[in-house]
């Protein structure tokens, strides 16, 4: 709490004001109104400063307030102080920000959105040549965000609303057709209207990232646990439930007493242990160095899952299959959004923040911010 109030009245050391329109000095003024705006705290008071303004009326045909650079027009606080508010705002949540300066929540928040906007620079001094696309899903994933990253410089370049091919188009009309030109790596989930905007801008090379290809397998194992344990009696069932982050997991990072409960698990089920060395296999393959090695590699893991009839890994199989060249791509390039964790992690705690966020605009506001700038 604040110990008291402190109102500091402030005087005019020249008469004459310059027009912000034309910069002349403007003589007369047609009226004056008292200003009372809030400033940055002083020794534990909450600070005010009063002050007169004029209202002009120039020659160049200027009709209004005059600008007194401190503060601006319209605005309850000082430039200084809406840059403290905003630089709370980096660190903590609207409502907290509130609580500390005492304003209304709606006022730090307009002070935040506004401070991001004005600091806002665009896409004109940008060339990415190797951009990430992300979906961002917000209101419990009912809707979508596009997220353009710069990988190179591991930081968001641009936020869309939505998640079609026009989401992506506006971002690329933005960077105009020149640089457009000049991108030659996209790496992406595999999503079609992303896909069919980045052929049509670019020609860059589409990859898809091994996280997204391993996530699909993962998919699939746990499917066919599911599958698997689906008649077996209550106590195997949770027992396979409870453990099922061990056939989840990369074999390599277990503990060699986690690696036993798995190997005694998986002998009890042949076809689980099938679809885990397939996951393994896969996997495996993913981190292969060479190109031209993955590539055979693949080849024969799509024959061992023929092989295995496991129908969940032949779905799979028709995805990869169909995505193969971001797939091969992705070997060529060994470009992953490995960077974008952070990315992630940031995301998580902008949404933790704003409680969901149902101001959009301040969602991808802050999203440019923190991830951005
Ligand atoms: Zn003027």
């Amino acid at each position: 709490m604040p110990l008291g109030l402190v109102v500091i009245m402030l005087g005019r050391t020249r008469r004459r004001v310059r027009c912000p329109c034309c910069n002349r000095v403007v003589k007369r003024y047609e009226d004056c109104y008292g200003r009372l705006v809030r400033h940055l705290d002083l020794s534990g008071f909450e600070c005010y400063l009063y002050f007169e303004e004029y209202k002009l009326h120039c020659r160049c045909g200027y009709r209004g307030m005059e600008d007194v650079g401190f503060v601006g027009a319209y605005r309850h606080c000082t430039r200084a102080y809406e840059e403290y508010v905003a630089r709370l705002c980096c660190f903590m949540s609207v409502k907290e920000a509130a609580l500390i300066t005492g304003l209304d929540w709606k006022t730090v928040k307009d002070i935040d959105k506004a401070h991001i906007r004005s600091s806002l620079k665009g896409l004109a001094e940008e060339q990415p040549v190797r951009i990430g696309v992300d979906e961002v899903a917000y209101q419990k994933g009912h809707k979508y965000l596009t997220v353009v990253r710069d990988v190179d410089e591991g930081r968001v370049l641009w936020v869309g609303v939505d998640r079609k091919k026009e989401t992506l188009d506006a971002f690329f009309h933005e960077l105009g057709a020149e640089k457009c030109r000049q991108v030659q790596v996209a790496v992406m989930d595999m999503w079609d209207p992303y896909i069919a905007s980045i052929r049509q801008h670019t020609g860059a090379d589409i990859v898809f990232d091994k996280f997204h290809v391993a996530k699909k397998v993962n998919e699939a194992l746990d499917s066919v646990r599911r599958r698997e344990f689906k008649d077996a009696d209550k106590d195997v069932k949770a027992e396979f439930k409870h453990k099922r982050y061990l056939v989840l997991r990369r074999n390599e990072n277990l503990s060699p007493e986690k690696r036993e409960t798995l190997d005694s698990l998986l002998e009890k089920n042949e076809t689980l242990q099938e679809a885990y060395l397939l996951k393994e296999q896969l996997l495996d393959i993913l981190d292969e160095k060479g190109e031209m090695i993955a590539i055979q590699r693949l080849e024969t893991w799509k024959n061992n899952v023929v092989q295995s009839g496991i129908q969940e890994y032949e779905k799979v199989m028709k995805t990869i299959e169909n995505y193969l060249y971001g797939i091969h791509n992705y070997f060529k390039h060994k470009l992953t959004n490995a960077a974008s964790e952070g990315f992630n992690n940031k995301i998580g705690l902008i949404k933790r923040r704003a409680y969901g966020y149902r101001d959009i605009e301040y969602f991808m506001l802050k999203i440019i911010k923190l991830c951005g700038l």
